[in-house]
């Protein structure tokens, strides 16, 4: 691990040095596109401070425990505007596929075929929703 310290404009970003480049051309992209910045609340953190976050999770909240984030390894980002950023970060590499925590984004902790699984199982829950309502629907006439 090789932490660097990068700006996207007022925000600040800790990350793995192989990854710096590809967070700072999503970055450029988006600024051009749109004129905001990827605003990073989250990136590398120690596992000293990933285990605080663990003890202190919320019922429900999506923590991984200490030693098994990519947080640590600095890899791993928490965007807030992760809906205008997603297109440009997924262009570059970093995979957001966690229903429960669209903000995080990291690149080697999801497989591109792991990706399209949790995708098609999302499009395939949507499916069967409306086939649900469909049949209710269907039920009242
Ligand atoms: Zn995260």
């Amino acid at each position: 691990m090789n932490l660097t310290t990068i700006s996207l404009g007022a925000y600040k970003a800790t990350v793995d040095n192989s990854i710096a480049h590809n967070l700072v051309r999503a970055d450029t992209a988006l600024y051009d596109t749109t004129g905001q910045h990827i605003k990073v609340n989250q990136s590398y953190r120690s596992t000293k401070t990933q285990a605080e976050l663990y003890k202190n999770r919320k019922p429900g909240q999506r923590v991984a425990p200490p030693g098994k984030s990519f947080h640590e390894k600095g890899l791993a980002v928490d965007v807030t505007n992760w809906k205008e950023a997603e297109p440009f970060l997924r262009k570059e590499g970093f995979l957001n596929p966690l229903a429960d925590d669209k903000g995080h984004f990291s690149i080697g902790e999801f497989s591109a075929a792991k990706y399209k699984q949790i995708a098609a199982g999302g499009s395939m829950a949507l499916i069967v929703a409306a086939g649900i309502i469909l049949f209710f629907l269907m039920q009242r006439r």
